[in-house]
């Protein structure tokens, strides 16, 4: 039922225009530190009421690629930025093995206020906070997406795969190349998953460079 009108959401917000927002690049970055403002009391959701503060996400605003995860945690809670931490570390790192810094690429996740004790957020709290999401995207317009951990991938690609079959294969979303790797979070509790994530980071470099080169 919620799957469902998760799906309608996003049919409706990508059908009412938002993706014909156009920002020259100059202009993007005002534009999203508006919105990062304008948001700050949100309280659509029960997530509001625990939050230190809200998490809108940073990085270059005409980024070609644009990096999502599923929350905030403690430290980003308390600092308002995302993946910061240890998870933070070590996707900067991550990043830093196919030579990317942090600064080049744009950084957000599906709800933008911490989730009490790390849990995942439900499903109505994603679907409150998805069109701030979809904001960002049609401002930004990137050109790639890398989806960290199984409740930004299935969320986004309104798909009940696992994680296994998820990393195999290239995804569209809204017509972009979207892959999808471990979330560093799960990477740090989980050591021996680093060698997926590692030949996912080369697929992704790989068609990163395909892209740029078209
Ligand atoms: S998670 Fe999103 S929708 Fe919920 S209160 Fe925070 S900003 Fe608002």
């Amino acid at each position: 039922m919620i799957n469902k009108a998760i799906r309608q959401q996003l049919e409706l917000l990508l059908q009412s225009g938002i993706k014909e927002i156009y920002s020259p690049p100059d202009q993007k970055g005002q534009q999203l530190a508006d919105l990062a403002q304008q948001y700050q009391s949100c309280q659509k959701c029960e997530l509001s009421q625990g939050r230190t503060k809200l998490v809108y996400g940073e990085g270059n605003p005409d980024a070609f690629i644009m990096i999502i995860g599923e929350g905030p945690g403690a430290s980003e809670d308390l600092s308002g930025r995302p993946f910061v931490g240890k998870a933070g570390e070590l996707l900067t790192k991550m990043l830093a093995a196919i030579k990317f810094s942090r600064e080049e690429v744009y950084i957000a996740n599906i709800v933008k206020c911490r989730p009490p004790s790390n849990r995942n957020p439900l499903p109505e709290e994603r679907l409150a906070c998805l069109p701030y999401l979809l904001e960002q995207i049609s401002i930004i317009q990137p050109r790639m997406f890398l989806f960290m951990g199984l409740v930004a991938a299935q969320t986004l690609l309104r798909s009940n795969e696992s994680m296994g079959e998820l990393r195999q294969r290239e995804h569209l979303f809204q017509n972009t190349p979207a892959f999808v790797t471990y979330h560093p979070a799960a990477l740090l509790r989980n050591p021996n998953w680093k060698h997926g994530a590692w030949a996912d980071l080369q697929k992704f470099e790989k068609r990163y460079y395909q892209l740029r080169e078209s």
